[in-house]
């Protein structure tokens, strides 16, 4: 007898025919003499509409009403799933974060998990129901309701397995696991049978929004193995843990287009120290997460000038231009000039570590294909560069066929 912890995401319990299938699912592993833990995600793009209709009533709505309201799409979908096992004759429950003793901070509308006490999840489940969790919600040790970030049921799931000590945790979603690329973009792209928690990181960070990122960064922290499964077929699906041996034998495990971020550029920036701190110190007051960074060698001999260039994710754009812009008298920079029509590129693989050339095959099947490149970034296990935006479903397509095949 294993313990399970299944999670299905908002399109996987979309209708009530859905929600139907997934209860034949559960019911199908709890009669296989299995513990079963389902997390859900609200119905298809509930929370979407929930945010909207706040927003129709209050131009900045209030975050911890937010959550109240947000943590309904939950509710009505745990509920319906458990009553749908039900009328299967399978004993069942529903618990609300807080009832799943999911501790958070009070953090509204983002809120950390502090701790989870599964106490009464681990009595629910031995007297035979299988225990339907609503994803996405916590509530503070004062008794309010919490929410905890978009894709939040991810990290419900995650944690919950860790805090269950679960043999398996299954994350249900509408594509058959992790992709060398995405199969809309790039034909010949394949499902992954692993990947590592560093690689997935990296990937998800690229743009590849399979999972919300902080649950798999908790699930690395807590050694989660976790598999990412379709809820519309019975096809295995792809295995993320712990980088192993074997894995680093594959130099790129995939290749990821980014197309929401924005590039800033300081033109004639005095070169002297405490500039980038001022600047970066700025956007980082202002919540404005920068991701890659490039200062050229400065050229001028009596007074030096460098240019600096960074990116951010698009809907910031405007927010970081007017810091930036509000620093211009202080920081004595010529002008800044901003670039939307970018796409970033990144090929992952732990196998880079190891493996040298990369970054050369890369830079030439792009001069291949006539593709110049703005920005160069890279990690230990990813390298990143900026294309033009109209070019960068073919650059993808490009790096994918010569790494990839
Ligand atoms: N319903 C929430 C959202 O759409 C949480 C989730 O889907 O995981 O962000
Ligand atoms: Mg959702």
């Amino acid at each position: 007898m294993a313990l399970l912890v299944h999670k299905y995401g908002g399109s996987s319990v979309a209708t009530a025919e859905r929600i139907r299938k997934v209860a034949e699912r559960l019911a199908a592993a709890q009669g296989q003499g299995h513990q079963v833990v389902a997390v859900v995600s609200a119905m298809g793009d509930t929370t979407d509409e929930l945010i909207k209709l706040a927003r129709q009533v209050a131009p900045d709505p209030d975050e911890r009403e937010m959550d109240v309201l947000l943590s309904t799409g939950e509710t009505v979908s745990s509920t319906l799933l458990a009553m749908a096992l039900r009328a299967l004759g399978q004993p069942a429950i529903s618990l609300s974060g807080a009832q799943a003793g999911i501790v958070t901070d009070g953090v509204h509308t983002k809120a950390k998990i502090k701790n989870i006490t599964p106490k009464e999840t681990h009595r629910l489940l031995d007297a035979g129901n299988v225990v339907i969790v609503a994803g996405f919600q916590g509530q503070t040790p004062g008794g309010h309701i919490t929410t905890l970030g978009r894709g939040g049921s991810d990290l419900t799931a995650i944690a919950l397995a860790a805090a269950l000590k679960a043999d398996l945790c299954q994350i249900y979603t509408d594509v058959d696991g992790v992709y060398t690329a995405d199969p809309r973009i790039v034909p010949t792209a394949r499902k992954l049978d692993e990947i590592s928690y560093d690689e997935m990181l990296e990937l998800a960070g690229s743009g590849a929004k399979v999972m919300q990122l902080r649950s798999v960064e908790i699930a690395k922290k807590f050694r989660v193995v976790f598999e990412v499964r379709s809820s519309l077929n019975t096809n295995a699906g792809t295995i993320v843990k712990e980088e192993t041996r074997s894995m680093e034998d594959i130099v790129v495990r995939g290749v990821a287009l980014d197309k929401n971020q924005a590039k800033v550029t300081l033109v004639g920036v005095p070169d002297r120290p405490g500039v980038a701190a001022r600047v970066f110190k700025s956007l980082a007051e202002a919540a404005i997460s920068v991701d890659m960074i490039v200062q050229n060698v400065s050229h001028g001999s009596s007074q030096p000038l460098t240019d600096l260039s960074f990116t951010v994710d698009k809907p910031d754009l405007p927010k970081a231009r007017a810091v930036i812009e509000a620093l211009q008298a202080d920081v004595g920079f010529q002008e800044v000039s901003t670039d939307e029509n970018i796409g970033k590129l990144s090929l992952v693989g732990v196998g880079m570590r190891t493996h040298s050339g990369v970054a050369a095959k890369m830079f030439e099947t792009l001069a291949a294909e006539g593709i110049n490149i703005g920005m160069i970034s890279t990690s230990e296990i990813k390298i990143s560069v900026l294309v033009e935006a109209a070019k960068g479903e073919q650059a993808l397509r490009a790096v994918h066929g010569a790494f990839l095949g």
